[in-house]
């Protein structure tokens, strides 16, 4: 039998991830959309194509944003596990108000998503789902609470498929490890660069907090709402400043409270909730912006949300600073900040005189990482995708049978 993998998007690139891989049986891992401007989406599932089981990784939109529109149309199953369901409900609708709002065509509604939200199948780490004659296995990814790899078990041989993945451990995530596999299908987003250590990193942005507080500044942390708002509070807190929280970040602690088993340390986490004021209305606001030193808040890269309120209002006083705590993309409004010290506010493009830093806080596995997975996995073959510098990792893999494919190309193996 051949074993296909297709990439119907995210081969490339980072974003709009989606895997067709067909053996008797079609399974489609991820359907995502590119939240670039305007949104780029994955190629439609081939029409002599009907696909009955997905199998979503983890809640970002870049995975699972055009499960709406897949829905709609193949009414599958669609298994994720319960932190991912909850979470993917908040930013599928939310998705739908960005756009709206950036006056982008929507490609679904929320009939759609009601109908998503509908086909999803709970899963555990661990459990074994029968797809006809293959087995999958989810196995927990590092990324984000919920986050998944599939294992897959097809006939004599051993499929895995990452999706995103982190082998640190971080304050929120334990991390994840190698499965072994006879076929690697893996993500590669740091190919090619190296993550400062994270000792380092909390370090540094833990000085720089010090040192804004201590001169009488306010600081900004933009952080998304998923992940990255839960290991700031972890990280800052017992630390002696008054941190407030406004944003999505809210909706979400209340999730991973539900699914404590998704998080490392529950303890830890309920006690740093304990230490942040929470911002509930437009009031709220104005007294975070009195009395907190640091204001934790979304969206992470700037493109709306409550931090531009707090922004427009503390950055003409160099005092204060804006601290950025993960990647920015191209063409959003917080690379616009680290490029050009200048950021959209309710339509005009303003200087921001305030400082600004830019902080690593990277969830996903950084070159060397990925090479040490990727050997502990001892697969004979590996494909890799989710980046747009794979052929860093490839050079270093000369021993292994390599697959590098671009978006639509189709590779064939043989088991
Ligand atoms: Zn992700
Ligand atoms: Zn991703």
């Amino acid at each position: 039998m051949a074993m296909k993998i297709q990439f119907l998007g995210g081969a490339e690139e980072v974003g709009r991830m989606a895997m067709l891989y067909e053996n008797g049986v079609s399974m489609l891992f991820d359907y995502g959309f590119a939240p670039t401007k305007p949104p780029q989406f994955p190629q439609k599932v081939p029409d002599n194509v009907k696909i009955k089981d997905v199998f979503l990784t983890h809640a970002h939109l870049d995975h699972s944003g055009m499960l709406p529109w897949l829905s709609a149309r193949h009414r599958p199953r669609i298994m994720a596990t319960e932190p991912t369901i909850a979470v993917s409900d908040i930013l599928l609708h939310d998705c739908l108000n960005v756009w709206a709002y950036e006056g982008n065509p929507q490609p679904y509604g929320e009939e759609e998503i009601e109908e998503t939200m509908r086909s999803f199948v709970p899963i555990r780490y661990g459990m074994h789902i029968f797809v006809d004659d293959k087995e999958i296995i989810p196995h927990p990814a590092g990324h984000i609470p919920g986050s998944a790899m599939y294992e897959i078990r097809d006939g004599d041989t051993t499929v895995l498929f990452t999706g995103d993945i982190n082998t640190i451990a971080t304050r929120l995530m334990k991390p994840t490890h190698p499965i072994s596999a006879d076929v690697l299908i893996i993500e590669s987003t740091y190919a090619g660069r190296e993550h400062m250590s994270r000792d380092r990193i909390e370090y540094e942005f833990l000085s720089k907090v010090e040192e804004v507080v201590d001169r009488g500044g306010k600081v900004i942390v933009p952080a998304f709402a998923v992940g990255r708002t839960q290991e700031m509070m972890l990280l800052l807190h017992n630390r002696g400043y008054e941190i407030w929280l406004d944003g999505m970040g809210k909706t979400v602690n209340k999730i991973y409270f539900r699914y404590p088993e998704y998080i490392k340390n529950l303890k830890a986490l309920k006690k740093a909730k304990k230490d942040v004021r929470v911002v509930h209305s437009p009031k709220g606001r104005e007294k975070a912006l009195r009395f907190a030193d640091v204001i934790l808040t979304t969206s992470g890269m700037l493109d709306g949300g409550p931090v531009l309120w707090y922004i427009d209002k503390i950055k003409d006083d160099k005092k204060n600073a804006i601290l950025l705590t993960g990647y920015q993309v191209e063409g959003t409004n917080g690379r616009m900040l680290l490029n050009e010290g200048k950021l959209e506010i309710y339509g005009a493009v303003e200087r921001v005189k305030c400082e600004v830093g830019f902080f690593d806080f990277s969830a996903h596995a950084g070159h060397s990482q990925l090479l040490d997975f990727i050997k502990g996995c001892k697969p004979e073959v590996v494909v890799l995708c989710h980046g747009d510098n794979r052929e860093a990792l490839a050079a270093e893999l000369d021993d292994m049978n390599v697959y590098v494919p671009k978006n639509c190309e189709t590779v064939m193996l043989d088991i």
